[in-house]
């Protein structure tokens, strides 16, 4: 990453107290389109001093300025208002998450963007329901539990659905009447930066929402959860950056939410709608890219359909259109960095020596700026090898041959991550068992990705901690006090 000034580029600032300003070093750094390694923007560089300015703002605004005193309906008026504006400039934001993530158009399109207004319009309607308990003890005794906000939140996420897990952080956080900072991921800054504009034209009280751009450790990110004025941090990245964090925000005793890293499974028995397995085993592998932390990483067959499906499973994953980000036929586009390629690319190596690699994994030869890799599907590699254990994050998926309902079960608990899981199999029983024993925050019966917003969202083991989604952001969001009534007879 660069840090030098360039005349004429686009300029990312940070938003801190409703005002958009460089950082206080006057430094910056490219974010990199990965279609072409080429700068879209410069992004100011934020310090310790800038998130300082970020808190004392965030601050503030809670203390003093009329958002945490507005009714729960005036606050979600204004989110609403957030949504909608978001649906109007759907075009131009999902133009700038494709340039920016990698991703392609059709997704940030009909996926991350609409989701994004969702977020929002999700929450200003829920959030209405939001209950408070009353304990009566007899008639002249009542304690109340009544809900208040937290104060001001740091928000960290990442960047392989930028716009998405930002807004599915910030509008719960505002709706409980918070101030927050939001800490967007250096490889992705853009979308939340025109977010910041939205939020102008939609009338939100200064001070409510600041943005800090920069880097996680040393940086803009580490100076957050250690920041005495914040009182909570909502993290969504890598599990080792979640062990930091809950390290650093140690010392200021700060609330903390995290959605870490997953290596799901999808589990396809021979009794299953082999058709449906197949095609939702390609999306859930292979869509953004294989960087989604839901992603069907391993593939689980039973042995008796094994040969058949893995051959059709080739044919399908070489049908995939990797390409411009831009082109709306596009399917798969590019890895978020040069790094991150790379490092795909050194489990591509280990897959080979310890399995077989039956398709893809090779660079693009006609785009060859970017950070494109065509899918693979590997076969032959144990359960317990690193490429079938550890996170790779991107188009690689291995298919490994099983049994029986518990060997499959064992291999599936076996990493340390604990996100989300598929079983495909038209045996209720079998599914129910199965739900029952894998050790995963999310267990999909014949479908993947199929959301609820309020259901609760998050990983088991060492994917996450706390829930996300409905009450449970609320919950997050929020902190009770008892208020108690003791009347006179
Ligand atoms: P990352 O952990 O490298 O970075 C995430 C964010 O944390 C960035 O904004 C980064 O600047 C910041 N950060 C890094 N180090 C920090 C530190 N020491 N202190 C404070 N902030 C710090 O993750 P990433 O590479 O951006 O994202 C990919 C990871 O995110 C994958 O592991 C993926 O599974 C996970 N993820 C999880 C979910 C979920 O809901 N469970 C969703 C999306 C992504």
């Amino acid at each position: 990453m660069k840090t030098e000034v360039r005349a004429k580029t686009l300029q990312l600032n940070h938003f801190i107290g409703g005002e958009f300003s460089a950082g206080s070093s006057g430094q910056t750094f490219d974010t990199i389109n990965p279609a072409t390694n080429e700068v879209i923007a410069t992004v100011a560089l934020g310090t310790a001093d800038d998130i300082d300015r970020a808190a004392k703002a965030a601050r503030k605004a809670f203390e003093t300025g009329p958002w945490p005193r507005m009714s729960i309906r005036e606050r979600c008026d204004v989110l609403r208002k957030i949504g909608d504006i978001i649906l109007a400039k759907r075009e131009v934001l999902a133009r700038a998450e494709s340039m920016d993530a990698g991703k392609p158009i059709s997704e940030s399109l009909e996926g991350d963007i609409p989701r994004s207004a969702y977020n929002f319009h999700f929450f200003a309607d829920y959030a209405q329901s939001v209950h408070e308990d009353l304990f009566s003890v007899g008639e002249y005794e009542r304690h109340m539990a009544v809900r208040e906000p937290l104060g001001v939140c740091g928000l960290i996420t990442p960047w392989n659905l930028p716009l998405y897990l930002a807004t599915w952080k910030i509008a719960p956080c505002l709706a409980m009447g918070n101030t927050c900072i939001l800490k967007p991921a250096e490889w992705t800054p853009y979308t939340a930066t025109l977010f910041a504009e939205i939020v102008q034209e939609a009338g939100l009280p200064k001070g409510v929402f600041n943005i800090v751009h920069g880097l996680g450790a040393n940086g803009a990110g580490e100076a957050l959860t250690r920041h005495p004025l914040v009182d909570s941090i909502s993290f969504t990245g890598e599990t080792s950056t979640g062990k930091a964090i809950m390290a650093a925000g140690a010392q200021t005793l700060k609330k903390l939410s995290f959605e870490l890293g997953g290596k799901g499974a999808n589990i396809v028995f021979a009794d299953a709608d082999l058709e449906d397995a197949l095609s939702t085993s390609v999306r859930a592998a292979f869509r953004n890219q294989g960087e989604i932390c839901l992603a069907g990483s391993r593939l689980f067959v039973e042995d008796k359909v094994y040969p058949d499906f893995v051959e059709r499973l080739v044919e399908k994953v070489k049908q995939i259109k990797v390409g411009d980000p831009l082109d709306p036929k596009t399917q798969m586009g590019a890895l978020i960095s040069k790094e991150h390629l790379q490092k795909v690319e050194g489990y591509l190596e280990m897959g080979k020596k310890e399995g077989k690699l039956l398709t893809g994994g090779t660079r693009l030869a006609e785009l060859p700026n970017g950070n494109f890799l065509t899918p693979s599907v590997f076969t032959d590699l144990p359960f317990n090898s690193r490429f079938c254990q550890e996170e790779i994050f991107g188009p690689a998926l291995p298919v490994i041959p099983f049994k029986s309902e518990e060997e499959v079960i064992n291999m599936t608990n076996s990493t340390p991550y604990g996100l989300s899981a598929s079983v495909w199999s038209t045996d209720v029983d079998r599914c129910h068992r199965l739900s029952t024993k894998l050790r995963s925050g999310l267990v999909w019966v014949n479908c993947w990705f199929v959301r609820e917003l309020r259901a609760p969202f998050g990983g088991q083991k060492s994917s996450g901690l706390g829930r996300e989604g409905g009450r449970y952001s609320l919950d997050f969001f929020s902190q009770t006090k008892t208020i108690t009534y003791k009347y006179k007879k």
